[in-house]
């Protein structure tokens, strides 16, 4: 039995399918689903006011993925939702760790990375790091 999911989304095909999946074994298992994204760092040679717009955008982007996330996932026991700056496989991992997740779900692939490539380098990261299961959704 599962009693802590993490779901890391990212809005791709792949983590759309990876988001209802979560939610089915959220379901099945009663367990508690923590979705995370992860927004790209916000360089600190902008300076200011520009560094405070470009993250205030980041945040309100992290929102609306989280909120498409929610859709997807449907109605699950308990529900939470993590944003923290990437890179995207160290926030995931965090939050697994944090939450003492006893699954991940992520997509095999992602937003990014080169045709041809079967495992995004976040999905690689993460199978390789993680101490708990991770289910890689195609
Ligand atoms: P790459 O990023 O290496 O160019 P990619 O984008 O195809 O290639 P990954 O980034 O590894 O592949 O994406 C695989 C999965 O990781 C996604 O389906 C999603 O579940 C998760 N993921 C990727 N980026 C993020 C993010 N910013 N926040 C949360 N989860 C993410
Ligand atoms: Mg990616």
């Amino acid at each position: 039995m599962y009693k802590t999911i993490v779901l890391a989304y990212d809005g791709s095909d792949h983590a759309q399918k990876a988001a209802v999946i979560a939610g089915e074994e959220a379901r099945i298992h009663q367990a508690k689903l923590v979705i995370v994204y992860a927004y790209d760092p916000v360089p600190e040679w902008l300076g200011e006011p520009l560094f405070e717009e470009a993250l205030a955008r980041r945040i309100t982007c992290a929102k609306e993925k989280i909120e498409e996330a929610k859709e997807r996932v449907g109605e699950v026991p308990v529900l939470e939702t993590e944003i923290l700056e990437g890179p995207a496989a160290t926030a995931i991992l965090r939050v697994a760790e944090v939450h003492k997740a006893d699954l991940i779900v992520m997509g095999t692939r992602g937003l990014g990375g080169l045709a041809g490539t079967l495992l995004g380098s976040q999905s690689q990261k993460v199978v390789m790091l993680s101490e708990c299961p991770v289910l890689l959704v195609k």
